[in-house]
């Protein structure tokens, strides 16, 4: 049996690092790990406190939070202290403070413990922003996904459309740039190509055509 590989995909906002991350998971029988959702849980239980969010307010909900990823047939259901997210943490309240939220040192050092337990067995697939140059530096594949921001915010737009939300294509450009302006610019683990990663721009490239290109670099075909 060919071994099980870690594979850390990191790469900007709507790059389609999870739909693509997910298909390749199946493909390889590999565990999906998405690191952006359990960012996304910690921003979500700091706005159910309702109350203006400043550094003090997440920093507060950090040491009680129990963040579970549980994958299953394909399908990833986040967990916050018992309760399922999956949904609740894609809404544009969380989208617009998440990045405030994963400058923070004691957040990021609480997520990345569980991130390196998470994927210490191998057979793993993990995407984020610094898995290949923070958290899985010894990962066996490692692979930076991007495209053009107008590409990017044209795949959000038509999710969003999906989940029927009504935000403009310039509002998603603008919250696309701005999170990739503060993911790029922040002082721990920015988001940036580790150099050993092999660039996949995927701008005008079809689902399938990039999970093929993932698999063959997993040595598959
Ligand atoms: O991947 P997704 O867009 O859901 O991630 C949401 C946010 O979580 C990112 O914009 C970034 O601020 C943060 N993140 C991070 N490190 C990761 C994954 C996500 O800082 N490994």
């Amino acid at each position: 049996m060919a071994k099980k590989l870690v594979v850390a995909i990191d790469g900007p906002a709507g790059a389609g690092k999870s739909t693509v991350a997910q298909l390749a998971a199946k493909r390889l029988g590999y565990t999906y790990i998405d690191t952006g959702a359990m960012y996304r849980a910690v921003a979500w239980k700091t706005l159910q406190q309702k109350q203006p969010v400043t550094d003090e307010l997440i920093l507060s909900v950090v040491p009680d939070i129990v963040v579970d990823l549980q994958y299953a047939d394909g399908q990833t259901t986040v967990l916050v202290d018992g309760t399922d997210v999956s949904q609740a943490i894609r809404t544009p309240e969380v989208s617009h403070i998440v990045s405030q939220v994963a400058k923070l040192g004691p957040v990021r050092e609480k997520m990345v413990e569980l991130q390196r337990q998470m994927a210490a067995r191998g057979g793993v697939l993990m995407d984020g922003r610094d898995i290949a140059t923070h958290v899985l530096p010894n990962a066996d594949v490692k692979i930076f996904l991007t495209a053009s921001v107008e590409e990017r915010a044209r795949r959000r737009w038509q999710e969003m459309q999906a989940k029927g939300y009504t935000m403009t294509l310039e509002e998603l450009q603008h919250d696309i740039a701005a999170r990739d302006k503060a993911d790029s610019e922040r002082e721990i683990s920015p988001l940036r190509q580790a150099e050993d990663a092999v660039l996949l721009d995927t701008t005008g490239l079809s689902i399938d055509e990039v999970v093929d290109r993932i698999l063959a670099m997993c040595g598959e075909k």
